[in-house]
């Protein structure tokens, strides 16, 4: 029985996961983060897009302990995530970042 292409790689929206993505959701189920455990709104702003001060020390606090914050930050940026706080950053913070992480990809 061969392998269905793409099967596995295809998010639910169409775009293709790089192996860099694939590596970071295996790992999450490998060694579940310590996010699971949290409220996940700490990680989220509002939906008019504030969060307080609050939520991103208590969600920053949480990232630093976790073992996976390298890859969560390069998966926030591969995925150019703009709503939660991911890898220790905000999606501000990330944003500052942003362009230089995709021209270094691109080179
Ligand atoms: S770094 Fe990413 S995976 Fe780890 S606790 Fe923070 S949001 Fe969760």
């Amino acid at each position: 029985m061969g392998r269905t292409p793409g099967r596995a790689t295809t998010r639910p929206d169409g775009r293709v996961m790089s192996s860099l993505q694939k590596n970071f959701l295996a790992a999450l189920v490998e060694t579940p983060p310590p996010c699971t455990d949290e409220d996940p709104e700490i990680f989220f702003a509002g939906s008019d897009g504030s969060t307080t001060t609050r939520n991103i020390v208590a969600a920053k606090a949480v990232c630093r302990s976790c073992p996976l914050i390298f890859a969560c930050l390069q998966f926030a940026l591969e995925t150019n995530d703009q709503f939660a706080i991911m890898g220790g950053k905000t999606p501000n913070e990330r944003a500052r970042v942003q362009s230089r992480y995709n021209e270094r990809q691109a080179a």
